[in-house]
């Protein structure tokens, strides 16, 4: 069966800002078969990795990470953006192209020594992965992989997380 959801990406030139190619999902989330196909994919890369948690990235990381929790049985976790989570923390910066940008997670959101798998619905850069991947060991889980719906490549972000296995359904 052909991966549904990869005509169903909408390139939006130019956004946030100029030279940008935006990968709008929309359309992914709005066709129910490619949305459940993407999720059965991704949950079945995060088995193969042995996950014991998922850990979703805000804001689209959670669209899929919560539903590969559900169909895997497994608890499900977030890194969120500065300033937005209630409970103790670690807190994670990071360089974008122009300044930073900062995540945060629970101090309990994944339990020591859990195997935990990222989820997000792109790997640009990677910064944002690799800031995901160092809350989880700050808090004493392990990172057992990332899986992405959409990749990159020519922005080298398996760079950043060279030490853990990756997998994205469609690459560009
Ligand atoms: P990065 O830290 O550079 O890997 O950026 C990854 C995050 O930024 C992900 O959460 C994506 O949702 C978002 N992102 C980066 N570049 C794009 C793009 N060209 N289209 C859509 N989302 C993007």
């Amino acid at each position: 069966m052909p991966l549904l959801a990869e005509s169903l990406i909408r390139d939006v030139p130019d956004f946030p800002k100029e030279g940008i190619v935006f990968k709008d999902i929309h359309p992914v989330l709005q066709d129910h078969a490619a949305f459940q196909q993407a999720v059965a994919l991704m949950a079945a890369e995060a088995k193969r990795a042995q996950a014991e948690a998922i850990v979703g990235i805000e804001s689209r990381g959670f669209i899929f990470g919560a539903p590969i929790a559900l169909e895997l049985g497994l608890p499900f976790a977030m890194t969120r953006k500065l300033g937005k989570l209630p409970f103790d923390r670690v807190t994670e910066e990071y360089a974008l192209e122009y300044g930073t940008n900062t995540i945060e997670m629970h101090t309990d959101a994944v339990a020591p020594g859990t195997r935990a798998y990222i989820v997000d619905d792109l790997l640009a850069t990677g910064g944002t992965a690799a800031a995901a991947a160092s809350l989880i060991e700050q808090i004493g889980g392990e990172v057992c992989g990332l899986g992405f719906l959409i990749e990159l490549t020519f922005l080298a972000g398996r760079n950043c997380v060279r030490e853990y296995p990756v997998s994205a359904l469609i690459q560009y």
